[in-house]
């Protein structure tokens, strides 16, 4: 058997302290998962705390990775693309309707990323009730750090998760401020979707998302997780 043209390669990641590095699958993300963030977005305050998480996609192809200054193009289509930092959970193992409590056990490890955001195909397409595909998912849209293993970074549940912006702070929040946790969000979506070994999870944003333009040096950092320089081009 062979292809009928070369197969796409791997989409991987770096991994700390080993040459190794990271299949990846899937990658799902959880949209509205700190309080301050949905109300920036416009998102009515629920009065018994919390809805339940949702998720949309991105293609493994649109993660750009790298362990130094990450360069990143801007895309196409936006005079209104927009930086979120969030904290990448990795899995290294899968399941189906997995129990919060065995969750982490899937857990391979954790990175800083960005979800870059068509914001303004974004916001014409919830007006019109569209998919997000098209505001979410384009080419380089997906933007991760080097993977820290648990084996070093543990399972990190509080800390700072910020992004500056050619060194102005732009995002200051913390992981403590999560609406759903790590677990909690393998727990859910592995009830919708069998979770396989190699998928990413990024688990949402904190307040203060805002436009980003060629030229502009984005800096992120989740406590304990580790940090991420990108440059858009
Ligand atoms: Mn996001």
């Amino acid at each position: 058997m062979s292809f009928v043209f070369p197969p796409h390669p791997v989409v991987s990641l770096p991994i700390a302290g080993t040459a190794d590095r990271f299949p990846v699958r899937r990658i799902f993300c959880v949209g509205r998962n700190y309080a301050d963030h949905a109300r920036e977005m416009g998102a009515v305050d629920q009065a018994d705390g919390r809805e339940p998480p949702f998720f949309f996609m991105k293609p493994a192809d649109a993660l750009v990775s790298g362990e130094g200054e990450i360069a990143v193009a801007y895309p196409p289509l936006t005079d209104n693309l927009h930086h979120e930092v969030e904290m990448i959970v990795a899995l290294g193992s899968g399941g189906a309707n997995v129990a919060v409590d065995a969750a982490k056990d899937l857990i391979f490890g954790y990175a800083v990323g960005l979800d870059l955001t068509r914001r303004d195909i974004q916001g014409k397409a919830k007006e019109k009730g569209h998919p997000w595909d098209m505001g979410k998912g384009f080419d380089q849209s997906a933007v991760a750090g080097v993977l820290q293993p648990v084996a070093l970074a543990g399972h990190p549940a509080k800390g700072r998760i910020w992004l500056t912006v050619n060194g102005q702070p732009r995002q200051d929040g913390d992981l403590a401020a999560m609406m759903w946790k790590a677990a909690d969000i393998i727990a859910n979506l592995s009830t919708s979707v069998r979770l396989e070994a190699g998928d990413l999870i990024y688990t949402g944003t904190p307040a203060g998302v805002g436009p980003i333009v060629r030229g502009d040096l984005l800096a992120a950092g989740v406590d304990g997780v580790g940090t991420l320089k990108a440059r858009i081009v």
